[in-house]
């Protein structure tokens, strides 16, 4: 099979790729999330994981669903270098599309965390309460992440979100005084109040490659699954362009997205080192 020109397993037979020699085991530790050195192509032994694999738990590498509610934040306009400054239409994603989302993640008793962000400020939207109750409800297991900028955050707030069952709080400032403000918040929960930095991503799509190949794994494709505002299903958070996409959560249910999409397949050959797409090749991380 082939994805976008690169060969790709297709079953389990194939589960090493082809004409790479076998070395050892502890190069690469393909546990979501849990990259244990930096790789070279030539030296590690590659593990494939196959739909097969995942029938009873397609969530098995999944650590985080974020759920991008929305392109709406209050600060986009503040911040040119955020992808959401160069939007001028709002898109909020559907109720029907966020429960249906929980609802799997319930049908595999999720245990992991789940967001309601990506590029959206979450705290923004009216609905939120609601979604934090549902996904209680339905993955009473999960941990329940809020990442705000923090403008509206404060003690009444954080109390209501920590009595409504929230796991964990991030804030991202931006200035001194909004830091002072949020560190004296007080909050029975992990809190982490970070600087915000606003990087190039928005030039990630056009940078040049520095010619060096980056073998390094990343699992963002099943690590950290990425619902976009548009209901699609998307390659990671970086990807703000929505260019590389599984499937469509309209039409679409998340488990056959994992297992019918080329998900699975990207997954294995990120997770292995091989930088397909430009993106990744240029974007230095590992999620
Ligand atoms: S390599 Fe970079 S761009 Fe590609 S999926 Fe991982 S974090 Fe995203």
């Amino acid at each position: 099979m082939s994805i976008f020109g690169v060969d790709c397993v297709s079953s389990d037979k194939d589960l090493f790729w082809r004409g790479q020699p076998q070395v050892r085991n502890s190069d690469l530790d393909c546990s979501c999330g849990k990259a244990t050195s930096l790789m070279t192509a030539d030296l590690v032994e590659k593990k494939l994981i196959t739909t097969t694999q995942l029938r009873d738990n397609v969530f098995k590498y999944t650590k985080r669903v974020s759920i991008e509610l929305s392109n709406l934040c209050n600060y986009a306009g503040l911040h040119k270098k955020c992808p959401l400054s160069l939007e001028n239409q709002h898109i909020i994603l559907s109720k029907k599309v966020v429960q249906k989302v929980l609802d799997c993640l319930g049908r595999y008793n999720f245990e992991g965390t789940i967001a309601f962000h990506t590029y959206n400020e979450p705290l923004i939207d009216p609905r939120l309460f609601s979604f934090v109750c549902y996904a209680k409800e339905k993955c009473p297991q999960s941990c329940i992440m809020i990442m705000s900028n923090g403008y509206y955050f404060n003690q009444t707030l954080a109390d209501e979100l920590v009595e409504l069952g929230v796991g964990s709080i991030y804030i991202t400032t931006y200035g001194q005084r909004e830091h002072e403000r949020l560190s004296k918040i007080k909050v029975d929960i992990p809190y982490v109040i970070q600087e915000g930095i606003l990087d190039d991503r928005l030039n990630l799509y056009c940078r040049k490659h520095s010619g060096q190949e980056n073998y390094r794994p990343c699992y963002a494709p099943l690590g950290e699954i990425i619902i976009a505002r548009d209901g699609r299903v998307n390659l990671c958070c970086l990807d703000w362009k929505r260019e590389h996409c599984f499937g469509d959560l309209h039409t679409e249910n998340l488990e056959d997205v994992i297992l019918q999409s080329e998900m699975v397949n990207v997954y294995n050959l990120l997770s292995n080192g091989k930088r397909i797409f430009n993106i990744c090749k240029a974007c230095g991380w590992s999620r």
